[in-house]
């Protein structure tokens, strides 16, 4: 899906504010989600996830490695929770996935059966404490440690909604000040505190300024 303009103001739109003022377009962390920056699998250069009319598509910019989304490179819990198909215990079982098979071994614990079920599987957004982007599960290109948290960005238009945000001293919320839905689901009113603290104003900026030429 590509980013109609009337949720996602052109930079050139956004430069018109002046930097005292932040009025937030309403967006969603979801509608932001659309396309990645993230590191290569295969050489850990800056690779592009981007939109394609069925999924994405992965173009790395250093080797130019292509990869059509299949495999998963992030964190996942594969889960099981079966009656046994001969006695009908109950049984449970979790454990990491490793990106490829669909089915975990169980042993019952009453009759011994031992057999596969298909695994639940649940796909975490971050891996190694950084975060990944939620087609392959890779490195978003533009993350970093701050003061023991976690900044990132999916992409540099994201990077550059934070960067204005961060900058304004006063911030106006909602171009539709009635649609109290849109209000609450805005990515901007969940942003984690370390963020909107003005005592990080000044160095966020400046971590925000090497991302954007990463
Ligand atoms: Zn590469
Ligand atoms: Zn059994």
């Amino acid at each position: 899906m590509q980013m109609g303009n009337a949720m996602y103001p052109p930079a050139a739109a956004m430069k018109r504010y002046p930097m005292e003022r932040y009025s937030d377009p309403g967006l969603a962390l979801f509608d932001l989600a659309t396309h990645y920056v993230v590191e290569c699998p295969k050489c850990a250069g800056k690779a592009l996830v981007k939109p394609k009319e069925e999924g994405h598509k992965l173009v790395c910019t250093a080797c130019f490695h292509t990869e059509m989304p299949g495999h998963w490179y992030g964190a996942a819990t594969a889960y099981v929770s079966v009656k046994c198909r001969e006695c009908h215990h109950p049984m449970q079982r979790s454990t990491p996935w490793n990106g490829l098979w669909k089915k975990l071994a169980m042993r019952c614990e009453q009759c011994g059966d031992e057999c596969e079920y298909e695994a639940h599987i649940t796909r975490h957004a971050q891996h190694g404490g950084r975060m990944t982007d939620a087609v392959y599960g890779l490195p978003l290109w533009l993350q970093a440690e701050f003061r023991e948290e976690l900044f990132w960005a999916f992409h540099y238009e994201h990077l550059e909604i934070l960067e204005h945000y961060i900058a304004a001293k006063h911030r106006e919320r909602g171009i539709a000040p009635r649609n109290t839905i849109k209000k609450n689901s805005a990515m901007l009113s969940r942003l984690p505190a370390f963020i909107t603290r003005a005592g990080n104003r000044e160095a966020l900026l400046k971590l925000i300024k090497e991302l954007s030429v990463k």
